[in-house]
């Protein structure tokens, strides 16, 4: 498990440099897929289960869990680690990550972690958002002792993060106004986000198979695009999340009276 004595306090730019190497001959090969929490994304979860061939609902229920930072705050779902002596990764072997190319996000990331800070900027009496990155430094990590240089915007660009961040935009969104005032979430509603940020097979039943269209004025344009391309489906589960958290009134209703 991540500890905070592993996170480097140094705070790094996309122009910052490093020396690392992670590979099949290295001592510690497959040493950082064991006892870990890895926090898991929509768009991690839509690539994990179609590299399983289930669905969400199966992918959540057999190699997730969920964390909640409070009662009432927005939940988080995790990878759960097998319960052998290792506590190692389900998708780890001896020749390394089974799902390599659809590994997620923190994965690809690692040992580069990303950070947000909501920060007062006096200059503009306005509240910000400051990003950066950090390393994360565990001991058993020997991929710090190798050579090959690397800038962190290299090091992106080579485990193919771009996307990641792309996709999942709309769900940082909502997670970054969590702490605000008013964003409390009661059970109902932290059921809502967790389906239609993360259970979006159950979501698209919910959308066609509910009264829903009959409440909601959505455009055939939009059915169409939410029908038949996941993405869309999942670009529209932050839209309804944002809708019912009231962070944007982006929803129309046919008829106020229902
Ligand atoms: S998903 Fe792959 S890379 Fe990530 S911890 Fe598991 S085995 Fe390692
Ligand atoms: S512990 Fe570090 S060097 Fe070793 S396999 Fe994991 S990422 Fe690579």
């Amino acid at each position: 498990m991540l500890s905070m004595k592993s996170v480097d306090p140094v705070k790094l730019t996309s122009k910052s440099s490093f020396k690392f190497r992670c590979h099949k001959d290295i001592e510690c090969f497959t040493r950082c897929c064991r006892n870990i929490q890895i926090l898991l994304t929509p768009y991690d979860i839509i690539r994990l289960k179609n590299r399983l061939g289930i669905s969400t609902g199966e992918f959540l229920n057999d190699y997730t869990y969920i964390e909640l930072e409070d009662k009432s705050s927005h939940p988080f779902v995790f990878l759960k680690m097998l319960k052998d002596d290792n506590c190692n990764c389900p998708f780890v072997n001896d020749s390394g990550c089974k799902i390599y190319n659809d590994r997620p996000a923190n994965c690809r990331y690692y040992p580069v972690g990303q950070a947000s800070l909501k920060k007062m900027d006096d200059k503009i009496n306005e509240t910000i958002t400051e990003e950066f990155y950090f390393f994360v430094k565990e001991s058993h990590c020997k991929g710090f002792n190798e050579t090959k240089n690397w800038t962190i915007e290299e090091w992106r660009e080579d485990q193919g993060v771009d996307i990641y961040d792309e996709m999942n935009r709309g769900w940082k969104e909502i997670l970054f106004r969590r702490n605000l005032p008013g964003h409390v979430l009661d059970e109902k509603k932290q059921k809502a986000f967790y389906m239609a940020c993360y259970d979006i097979d159950r979501f698209r039943k919910f959308i066609f198979e509910s009264k829903f269209l009959d409440i909601f004025d959505i455009d055939e344009k939009t059915i169409s695009k939410i029908k038949n391309d996941e993405i869309e489906l999942m670009k529209f589960g932050f839209a309804y999340t944002k809708y019912i958290l009231m962070m944007e009134n982006n929803l129309k209703l046919k008829n106020k009276d229902l």
